[in-house]
């Protein structure tokens, strides 16, 4: 039985899936925030460069990678699609488990596939800085990454609970010459806000993209750059599940049921969206299931509505669940699942039930990661391990009752700056935590009156 199914460099895709070609229910537009009407390609330029506000609105079905990307992708893709016989052994579960990679980056996650077109458009059209948030670390080391090998700077914002959990993935930005700042931070109008009212906060997504942004609004040379959550994001993600289709045929099989985690919702939407044609014009009987925090539990008990993307009320106001802009989860240590909304492309097909969610508490999940690590070897990043808790749980229903189901789990990246949090694990220190029902209703009521 052969275990790893890798593609030739030449079959790294050629062009990106655009899902917003195949939804059931049209999206709803971004609205501008200071207006409340729906948002204009010219409110954009003052952040975005003209080639990923087309590419945010547009509704062609594909979308070509220029060619100096597509060599880019080489130090890395296609990355590899592997059946985990280990873990099926180790489960005694008839079911089929496989796994694609994403750790094999340089960055070490999924990141790099869209931080290295934002680099190549944004340099295109002369922008010398790009500056942005970064939760766990992640984003901010693939764009410093992508940034470093266009000559461009960086300027990022690190959520202060990771900046301080996470000495290391500051070194890998400062090695490929990026600024990493504690957020919130004294050199912005917003964060001096936000430490003059809270001195104490652990620092949030949503405020960290306040800073960024207004960085970007403030300097002629510099632009802002979004790590998950738009449009354009997810369709650069897309060439994980373009190349999946294609080494599920090398492996004669395909999937029943595919597990993701979601922080923003674009590592799992790479993956399944080009799925979904699959599913909503072959009728192919295909469950995609998108694993969240019960920490901050977006899908699961968010409402779908109208919200900021940001805590300031500065970025767009986009259609999504959400559990309110100022909502500021607790410090779990999954650290890139903690965003108060979703990719509204992703919203919308959950909404309308083509896409399933579930929530997980961090102690399962990192008993999952542990068992995936002591058979497949590689260490999950903590994102990641909340797709493989519920992989695990469907293997074993497999086998209770027989069924040989094909299951994928999107293994977003590896864990290796992350590992203190297993540690905390190891020594009974982790604590699970359920957003309370009473917080989200507070922070909901100051969803913005547009609607
Ligand atoms: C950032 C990150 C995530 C969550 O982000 P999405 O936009 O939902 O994909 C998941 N896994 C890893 C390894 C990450 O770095």
């Amino acid at each position: 039985m052969k275990i790893k199914f890798l593609l030739d460099e030449e079959e790294i895709p050629k062009k990106w899936y655009n899902v917003a070609a195949d939804l059931i229910t049209p999206l709803d537009p971004p609205l501008n925030p200071g207006t409340g009407q729906p948002l204009k390609a010219e409110d954009m330029q003052l952040i975005f460069p003209k080639e990923l506000i087309r590419q945010e609105m547009n509704t062609e079905r594909w979308i070509e990678i220029p060619e100096e990307v597509r060599e880019i992708y080489r130090l890395w893709r296609p990355t590899p699609l592997y059946r985990a016989s280990r873990l099926e052994n180790s489960l005694k579960t008839p079911a089929k488990i496989y796994y694609k990679y994403e750790g094999v980056s340089p960055a070490g996650s999924h990141k790099p596939n869209t931080a290295i077109p934002q680099a190549y458009y944004n340099m295109k059209e002369g922008i010398e800085r790009l500056a942005t948030e970064t939760g766990a670390g992640q984003w901010g080391s693939a764009l410093s990454f992508a940034t470093c090998l266009f000559n461009m700077k960086c300027k990022v914002y690190m959520v202060r609970s990771s900046y301080d959990q996470k000495p290391y993935r500051r070194s890998m930005m400062r090695t490929w010459g990026a600024e990493c700042i504690s957020s919130p931070s004294d050199t912005t109008n917003f964060g001096r806000k936000v430490l003059a009212e809270m001195p104490d906060t652990p620092g949030s997504l949503g405020i960290a993209i306040s800073e960024a942004v207004e960085d970007a609004a403030t300097h002629d040379d510099t632009n802002y750059s979004l790590g998950s959550v738009l449009n354009h994001v997810l369709l650069h993600q897309t060439v994980e599940g373009l190349e999946l289709k294609k080494q599920f045929e090398l492996a004669d099989d395909y999937p029943d049921i595919m597990f993701g985690c979601c922080g923003g919702g674009s590592n799992f939407p790479g993956m399944c969206f080009p799925f979904i044609p699959d599913k909503l014009k072959d009728k192919k009987d295909l469950v995609m299931v998108a694993c969240e925090p019960t920490a901050c539990p977006t899908l699961t008990k968010g409402l779908y509505a109208y919200d900021f993307g940001d805590t300031a009320g500065m970025a767009p106001i986009l259609k999504m669940y959400t559990l309110g802009h100022d909502f500021v989860p607790p410090g779990i240590h999954a650290g890139g699942l903690r965003y108060h909304g979703d990719a509204p492309l992703l919203c919308n097909l959950v909404h309308d039930k083509v896409i399933e969610a579930m929530a997980f508490q961090q102690n399962e999940v990192f008993k999952a990661a542990t068992i995936f690590a002591r058979s497949e070897g590689i260490i999950p990043a903590p994102e990641s391990a909340h797709a493989i808790k519920p992989a695990i749980d469907e293997a074993l229903v497999c086998k209770q009752t027989g069924e040989t189901k094909t299951i994928l789990i999107c293994l977003s990246g590896h864990g290796h700056f992350d590992l203190s949090a297993y540690d905390a694990f190891f020594d009974g220190k982790l604590e699970d935590y359920e957003y309370p029902e009473n917080l989200v209703k507070q922070s909901l009521a100051k969803l913005p009156k547009f609607q």
